[in-house]
């Protein structure tokens, strides 16, 4: 079996634009981890007609940077694991080749996989074969995957498609060990392994130690191509509260079906870029209701100071008092009414201090809680006002 994506799961046609519904995706994320999977042609760059130069437009290795060092972001590709590096050519990211049958992660998180090494010399052979059966035909072409053969015919005249289809099918008869997907202009020769883009993103998630922590991750699977409904299918399975797919699709695609086990819809890659930006702002948010948060515990911390200095006054004026005759009674009476409002506060600055930690991402309440602390700690205003 080379894929699920014809599995039984009902398909739909998603209407909805995650950009367009951004912001009900952002509540769903709320404080997961996002976790981001990545098809690359049709995804983060154009389709081409000469799939050698299948580059990512300016700025979406730049986002993709910022993306892969703010969260776990891996690359799901039919292409070769080296190939899609030299497109991509970030150390950061996790590659999954050949449609998830190589896998490799970054120097700071070196997991490996390699699912068909033994499929190797078979591919090869098949590589020369088909080289020669299609050699009249113009504009075909293999493209090598390592683990996958890509046959294109983009380039192929219509009514050449068919000797294309015909030499791939003759070949594939002779050899069971190795089945066949039909992907944009392409056919694609694969080990006939249980095996696919989504076991290659559940492989992942699990060398990460992430299955075991679904309520704290949100995966994101962005792609274009049938073999992604493979991932969509294994997420929706493994993570069905939560999550999102996103098929990447321009309305009117005749290459592509609009039938998808997605729940969005990307037009193409302009928007998938606008849309991985807005993820790191995401982060960006995160980070700024953090630092909020630590002002706030900062400021809570110096409630607590300051309410030890109120403290050491007291130390100072108690014993002064009993020194001091006729004053001693009312002077060691404020010096006892000091001592209880000392203890009021620093019960509240504690309790400030406590709640400005577990509030660490949500500044909003954060600067809520100080400002109660504002009312039963007038000195510490200027500190609170600063939050
Ligand atoms: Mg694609």
């Amino acid at each position: 079996m080379c894929s699920q994506a014809d599995s039984a799961i009902a398909r739909h046609i998603p209407k909805q634009n995650a950009l367009d519904h951004f912001a009900h995706i952002r509540t769903c994320i709320g404080r997961k981890r996002p976790v981001i999977f990545l098809d690359y042609d049709g995804t983060l760059s154009p389709i081409v007609k000469e799939p050698d130069r299948a580059f990512m437009k300016d700025g979406m290795r730049d986002v993709l940077q910022r993306l892969s060092t703010t969260y776990t972001t891996a690359i799901v590709t039919g292409r070769s694991t080296e190939k899609i590096y030299q497109f991509v050519k970030l150390d950061d990211v996790y590659y999954a080749g050949s449609h998830g049958f190589e896998i490799s992660g970054p120097v700071s998180q070196p997991i490996s996989c390699r699912v068909a090494d033994e499929f190797r010399p078979l591919l090869e052979e098949s590589k020369a074969y088909l080289e020669a059966a299609i050699s009249t035909i113009d504009g075909a072409m293999i493209e090598d995957n390592k683990y996958a053969l890509s046959v294109h015919y983009r380039n192929v005249r219509p009514d050449q498609v068919e000797s294309v289809r015909a030499a791939v099918s003759a070949h594939l008869e002779t050899q069971p060990a190795l089945c066949l997907k039909h992907g944009k202009k392409v056919f694609e020769l694969r080990p006939r392994v249980e095996w696919n883009k989504g076991s290659a993103v559940l492989w992942i998630l699990q060398a990460l130690g992430l299955n075991q922590c679904k309520d704290d991750i949100f995966p994101l699977y962005l792609g274009d191509d049938i073999t992604d409904e493979d991932a969509f299918i294994a997420l929706r399975q493994e993570h069905p509260e939560n999550g999102a797919a996103i098929l990447v699709r321009e309305s009117g695609d005749e290459e592509r079906k609009a039938e998808t086990n997605a729940e969005y819809v990307l037009r193409n890659p302009d928007e998938v870029l606008v849309f991985l930006e807005r993820l790191v702002e995401v982060q960006n948010e995160h980070n700024a209701a953090g630092g909020a948060a630590a002002a706030a515990a900062a400021a809570a911390a110096a409630v607590v100071t300051d309410v030890n200095e109120v403290a050491v006054d007291v130390e100072i004026k108690e014993p002064s008092a009993g020194g001091v005759g006729a004053d001693a009674g009312s002077t060691a009476g404020a010096g006892a009414g000091l001592d209880a409002d000392a203890s009021a506060n620093t019960g509240t600055a504690v309790g400030v201090a406590v709640s400005a930690v577990d509030l660490m991402r949500d500044g909003a309440h954060v600067a809520k809680k100080v400002k109660v602390s504002d009312e039963v700690h007038p000195t510490s205003n200027e500190q609170h006002q600063a939050v």
